[in-house]
């Protein structure tokens, strides 16, 4: 396999709950891997549904989770070997006869602590940056990073936007709020400023779609009206399906449980639109990009 310098690292943000953003980091993360990209996700939400989408079956018993080491990066201790934080998943456990792994799907899963953590930060010198000096070094060894964050716009959210290159909306239909939305475009520049000027808004992502619903319909239009001309909107849309519900209950992603569903479709679609616009794994192992 390649090593890339050109790690691309992605924010899943919304402060609005319940906007597939989970769903999205789990999926996309799968789907990447599946492609020949060496992903790592990065769980920043104290709830630990993506770590426990990602196998990790009982968050609140790891020896060593995003708390410990965000406190020891805050510290400035030494940091314990990798594989005692980052855990292989599911389809990075599949071995070739060479024993290397034939896709890189990581997870450094969190738990509940996260959230003494998010106050400690708060007194930290520079603590906005700590997630960026833990994930920084990661850059070599992974094509993507992909950060899922908490539903609120605190320190942890600050964190994984000080630390990315970029910032993927999902949005849902359902449950569309343009307030919202413009907090988090104001939250997003005001890092822009302050804490990380690279940062740029890789696009919205709507979520949860049913295309046949008036709902629908007038969210992305609005949305198209309001953002169109000034922030990508992914062609891809996520349809809603009960089959995301039912992998999320088997501790999967929708892509490895169903890849056949509407939404599993849908988000290798999304890994697909999402690489052709970047430059990051480069000549990746299966030489499924074009050269
Ligand atoms: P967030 O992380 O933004 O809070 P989640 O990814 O946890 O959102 O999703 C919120 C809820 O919506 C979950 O119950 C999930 O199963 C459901 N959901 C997410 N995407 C879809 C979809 N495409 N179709 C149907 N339900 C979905
Ligand atoms: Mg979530």
């Amino acid at each position: 396999m390649s090593v890339s310098t050109n790690c691309k690292v992605i924010s899943i943000s919304n402060q609005k709950g319940g906007t597939a953003k989970t769903t999205t980091a789990c999926n996309l993360g799968y789907a990447l891997a599946k492609q020949g990209y060496r992903v790592l996700l990065v769980d920043m939400d104290p709830q630990a549904n993506l770590s426990m989408s990602c196998g990790i079956e009982s968050p609140d018993e790891l020896e060593l989770s995003m708390s410990d080491i965000l406190t020891i990066v805050m510290k400035g201790e030494e940091l314990p070997l990798r594989q005692s934080y980052i855990h292989p998943t599911s389809i990075s456990k599949v071995e070739l006869g060479t024993g290397e792994k034939e896709y890189v799907l990581d997870i450094m899963p969190s738990n509940i602590s996260l959230t003494i953590t998010e106050i400690n930060l708060r007194d930290e010198m520079g603590g906005e940056h700590t997630l960026k000096s833990l994930l920084d070094p990661m850059r070599a060894d992974y094509d993507y990073i992909i950060i899922d964050t908490n539903p609120y716009l605190g320190l942890l959210t600050i964190n994984a936007l000080a630390a990315c290159d970029e910032v993927l909306i999902p949005v849902s239909a359902q449950y569309w709020s343009a307030t919202g939305l413009t907090d988090l475009l104001q939250t997003i520049f005001k890092v822009k400023r302050k804490l990380n000027r690279g940062i740029e808004v890789g696009g919205i992502l709507l979520t949860i779609c049913d295309e046949r619903t008036k709902l629908y319909r007038e969210a992305r239009s609005l949305l198209d009206t309001s953002y169109g001309d000034k922030i990508k909107i992914f062609n891809t849309i996520i349809p809603a399906t009960v089959k995301v519900g039912e992998a999320n209950y088997m501790s999967k992603s929708v892509v490895e449980y169903e890849p056949n569903s509407k939404a599993a479709i849908a988000y290798v679609a999304l890994a697909k639109e999402l690489t052709e616009n970047s430059s990051a794994g480069e000549g990746d192992a299966d030489g499924e990009t074009e050269a």
